[in-house]
């Protein structure tokens, strides 16, 4: 199995750590040629202007866009789920517009929107930290909820989309991680 990781900006290397710590074959995505065919794509936390900057820049995007619509499995985390959102609550934004949500950018407030919490995530008890991270406020039919935290929608599947506004590459904890590799 081979898991290429967005490593344009943000907290990717820490997720590459956690898949191996996995025993998982990744490979950074960092220009057009590093796009092969994966068995999943992550979607790094960050800063969600920058990288789909970015991946314009680099042209990137099309192709990104072009393998997640054919079905590649895919993660986003924080910046990572908005980069795969459709809407947004304070913008006209046009990302990769993919999974069928509404988001709201820096959900839980941009100063004291950052804290750690346990919450359950398809059923499973999980460390969360959120760093300034968004939150979902509506939801597509063929969306099902994976968690909520302070009633807010946090973890998200759509088919080969994983979307979570929190950051399981910063804890020890494997449940996220293994639930996408498990999304074949
Ligand atoms: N607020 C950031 C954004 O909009 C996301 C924060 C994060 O990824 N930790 O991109």
């Amino acid at each position: 199995m081979k898991i290429g990781v967005l490593a344009l900006q943000g907290a990717f290397l820490e997720h590459i750590e956690m898949l191996r710590k996995l025993g998982v074959e990744t490979v950074e995505i960092r220009q057009k040629g590093d796009l092969v065919d994966f068995d999943g794509i992550v979607l790094p936390g960050g800063e969600s202007t920058a990288m789909g900057k970015l991946l314009r820049d680099l042209e990137l995007f099309a192709p990104l866009q072009e393998a997640l619509r054919g079905g590649t499995p895919c993660l986003g985390t924080c910046a990572g789920l908005i980069l795969m959102s459709k809407r947004f609550e304070d913008s006209e934004w046009r990302h990769l517009d993919l999974l069928d949500v509404t988001v709201r950018r820096h959900g839980f407030g941009r100063q004291i929107g950052s804290f750690a919490t346990t919450a359950e995530f398809a059923g499973e008890s999980v460390p969360m930290v959120f760093i300034r991270g968004p939150y979902i406020t509506e939801v597509g039919e063929n969306v099902e909820v994976l968690a909520k935290v302070e009633e807010k929608i946090v973890a998200v599947r759509q088919g080969n989309l994983l979307g979570v506004a929190f950051h399981p590459e910063l804890t020890e904890d494997f449940v996220v991680h293994r639930y996408f590799l498990g999304m074949r």
